[in-house]
């Protein structure tokens, strides 16, 4: 597919490029061209043009909210460094990486899938996907979810970091799911990779961690009962955990200490079952907010900014 070549799309000017591979050898900026197109839904499609001519590959994103454009230019030089640090990235592949902070507990997963663009300059391309999903699943929001969640963990203000975390299930509200036979009672076979893709557990994490630094506990609790409800495997585990921890005592802590997990998670369903004719491979989306793949699901993040 063309798109227009103007500073708009242009995500580093071709001088600015120029330096970057010359005098800032370090800087993603300089590895490949960026380019974000708008798309007619309003949504933009962000890839790269480059590293195929050194036995990379070209990558894209569709579907991207013009939101979330920063955050897709952090997760492109992330694979773009990957692909330089010797990865090979080919069709129907999945890949897991540390793509959006050095201090990050988990992996993030994604699949690649071969595009059919015709055009020579697009041709070849492989598109990220979130993990398993085909070439059409489009937006990949798991991803894009544990992105703002892991940069979330790195930031000091309790308030931005509840804004990240809140931007986080905005794009990701996450599945309902137990993954009770892989977590050890005491949390320690948790496979956060794995939780974190399903459930977008760290955005409810951070966010409970956000507000009880706001010593806003009662709300952290209100946060909290949604992951419990959405894992509650891992909600045992990790309750043997803080309880054991000797953290301060106060509302969110005892609330930790009475919760009935069990209870919580057979009250708090998804707001909308399965349909009974749907695959019973792992569903794209979450239940509700932007888990649902509807025509166009970014309206409401859009409207947000
Ligand atoms: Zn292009």
């Amino acid at each position: 597919m063309e798109h227009p070549l103007n500073s708009g799309v242009r995500l580093v000017s071709p001088p600015a490029r120029l330096m970057y591979r010359i005098f800032g050898r370090a800087n993603p900026r300089g590895w490949a061209d960026y380019h974000s197109a708008p798309e007619r839904r309003g949504t933009l499609w962000v890839h790269c043009h480059g590293p195929a001519r050194r036995g990379g590959a070209n990558l894209e994103f569709i579907g991207v909210p013009t939101a979330l454009r920063a955050a897709a230019l952090q997760l492109m030089f992330a694979l773009v460094a990957e692909m330089r640090a010797g990865r090979r990235f080919r069709a129907d592949e999945d890949f897991a990486a540390p793509l959006s902070s050095k201090r990050q507990s988990f992996m993030q997963i994604g699949t690649l899938r071969a595009t059919a663009w015709s055009d020579r300059d697009h041709a070849g391309m492989l598109r990220v996907v979130d993990y398993r999903e085909p070439l059409q699943s489009g937006f990949p929001l798991r991803l894009f979810a544990s992105h703002i969640a892991a940069r979330a963990t790195l930031a000091e203000d309790p308030a931005r970091k509840e804004a990240l975390c809140r931007k986080s299930l905005a794009v990701f509200a996450g599945d309902f799911t137990d993954l009770a036979d892989a977590i050890g009672v005491d949390g320690s076979d948790a496979d956060l990779t794995e939780l974190q893709n399903r459930c977008n557990l760290l955005g409810y994490t951070g966010l409970a961690e956000a507000l009880c630094a706001q010593n806003r506990h009662s709300e952290a609790c209100g946060i909290i009962v949604d992951a419990i409800a959405r894992c509650p495997g891992w909600a045992r585990g990790y309750r043997e955990q803080l309880l054991a921890s000797g953290a301060p005592e106060n509302l969110y802590t005892r609330f930790w200490h009475d919760a009935d997990i069990a209870e919580i998670a057979t009250r708090r369903q998804p707001d909308t079952a399965p349909a009974p004719t749907r695959s019973a491979a792992p569903r794209p989306a979450g239940n509700g907010g932007f888990g649902s793949r509807a025509p166009d699901p970014y309206d409401e993040l859009l409207k947000r900014g």
